[in-house]
């Protein structure tokens, strides 16, 4: 059975882009950029990847149509991952030629630990065509191999998202405890804070704000060198907040039919998100 929308309303903007733009564009009125979200998990046709080309194609179009302040997030497994690397190579480039030809910019979001090597190979393919104007990816502070990929990373003055990890991994490969995620992300936001020009934060974790805010005032970095970004739904006014403290900030617009997964991953990670879902049914 499939749940009805108004359960995910609360963390996903529209089942479509038509019925998103209300909320974008109220976001872009309150400030904050935004990076949209065509919802969808791993594709293993190619008619499915072709249309996902096209769809991410159709969302940029619909970005410059409406002037709205954002960029797009992408997945791999929506663009052939799991099919061949190289068809999964070609389907990013043209989406990527689009981008370049209209000025926009595309971030490959990270997925699941099996998929860590083979999407930062692409990310540095495409960013050696494309620059850091364009191409952006994003690093997981949970994983053990982002010390190393961060500092190569950061050597390439790459546009870095840096975030927990939403992904259950194990032992083995990643931090499993909340204080070594914690101790991991705020060194690596340093390094991102002497090394690239504007590091991205993706947390609602006041402790990790806190500590790169304090870390900027120490040694008299402008708070307009980094940004803060939110997921749609979540700590809205703590992102305002530190908007008006001038720090640039973002909120990331998930949208699509497809949305049962991202709402699962959401009510999971915190069980007070359970009770946003509850209220927003009683609300009109
Ligand atoms: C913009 C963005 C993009 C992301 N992209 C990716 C990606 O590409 N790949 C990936 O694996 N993961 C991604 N994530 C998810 C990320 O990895 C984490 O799983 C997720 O953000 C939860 O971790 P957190 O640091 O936000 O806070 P949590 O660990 O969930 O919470 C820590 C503390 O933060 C505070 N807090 C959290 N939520 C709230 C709330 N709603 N209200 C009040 N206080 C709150 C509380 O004090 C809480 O104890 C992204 C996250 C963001 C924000």
């Amino acid at each position: 059975m499939k749940l009805p929308f108004i359960f995910a309303k609360r963390f996903v903007a529209g089942e479509g882009f038509s019925s998103s733009l209300p909320a974008a564009k109220q976001l872009n009125q309150a400030r904050h950029q935004l990076t949209l979200d065509l919802l969808g998990e791993n594709i293993y046709s190619r008619t499915q990847a072709e249309d996902n080309v096209k769809a991410y194609v159709e969302v940029l179009k619909g970005i410059k149509q409406h002037k709205l302040l954002s960029g797009i997030s992408i997945k791999l497994t929506m663009l052939g991952l799991d099919i061949d690397v190289e068809y999964c190579a070609d389907n990013l480039f043209s989406i990527m030629e689009h981008a370049r030809v209209h000025d926009q910019f595309v971030r490959i979001d990270m997925e699941g630990g099996a998929y860590t090597s083979l999407t930062l190979d692409l990310f540095k393919r495409a960013h050696a065509e494309y620059g850091s104007q364009h191409i952006g990816t994003v690093i997981q502070a949970m994983l053990h191999r982002s010390k190393e990929d961060i500092a190569e990373l950061a050597g390439l003055g790459a546009d870095i998202r840096l975030v927990k990890g939403a992904y259950k991994e194990t032992k083995k490969k990643a931090y499993q405890k909340i204080y070594d995620i914690r101790e991991a992300f705020n060194a690596y936001a340093e390094v991102l804070i002497n090394s690239t020009a504007f590091p991205r934060f993706g947390t609602h974790d006041d402790q990790l704000i806190r500590r790169v805010r304090s870390y900027l005032a120490d040694y008299d970095i402008p708070s307009s060198r980094v940004e803060f970004q939110m997921l749609y739904g979540l700590r809205e006014q703590g992102l305002t907040d530190l908007n008006r403290l001038g720090y640039p900030t973002r909120v990331y617009v998930p949208f699509g039919t497809d949305w049962f997964p991202y709402f699962s991953r959401r009510l999971a990670e915190r069980k007070e998100n359970i009770w946003f879902v509850i209220s927003t049914l009683f609300r009109r």
